[in-house]
């Protein structure tokens, strides 16, 4: 299977080694794509661990677990990715990432898009904060349409 996220890279490859903590994220493009996988994954506890701090009671480990089990993430697009490493990091000129998401709640689609912004802390990547672009509704998918994800699949077959 291809990483949740997006890539040709296996999910093993790809986003695993950091949702199982074995490697940190390099970059914040990296930590933000493992956190999308988290969300479809719905591992709310990497997705609590990878905020920082000072958001965390904000973003409770409960909230983060019903969203995540409300929604179930289609697909992933990196529209605009600040390239940074941790070593290069400047807390004036915090990286961002904007991104495109399509999800499913309750049995509705929607589009959302966000511009997130991440710092380092404890010398790892950690989300920081987003400016949500859009979160709109689409049509509903027929039965027999192709899926959102694009898998070239039946919605039927796929993510329904
Ligand atoms: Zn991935
Ligand atoms: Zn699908």
């Amino acid at each position: 299977m291809s990483c949740y996220c997006g890539t040709s890279k296996t999910f093993e490859l790809c986003c695993a080694k950091f949702i199982e903590g074995t490697e940190f994220a390099p970059e914040p493009e990296a930590l933000m794509r493992s956190r999308y996988s988290a969300y479809a994954c719905k591992n709310a506890q990497y997705l609590f661990n990878t905020t920082v701090t000072d958001q965390q009671k904000d973003n409770t480990l409960i909230d983060i677990a019903q969203w995540a089990a409300q929604t179930k993430w289609l697909k992933l697009l990196i529209v605009d990715s600040v390239q940074c490493t941790i070593e290069n990091f400047d807390s004036n000129y915090p990286p961002t990432v904007e991104f495109t998401a399509i999800y499913l709640n309750n049995n509705k689609l929607f589009q959302f898009s966000e511009k997130s912004i991440f710092i380092v802390e404890d010398e790892q990547w950690k989300y920081f904060s987003g400016d949500i672009l859009t979160d709109v509704q689409l049509p509903t998918p027929k039965r027999n349409d192709l899926c959102p994800c694009q898998s070239g699949k039946k919605f039927k077959r796929c993510c329904t």
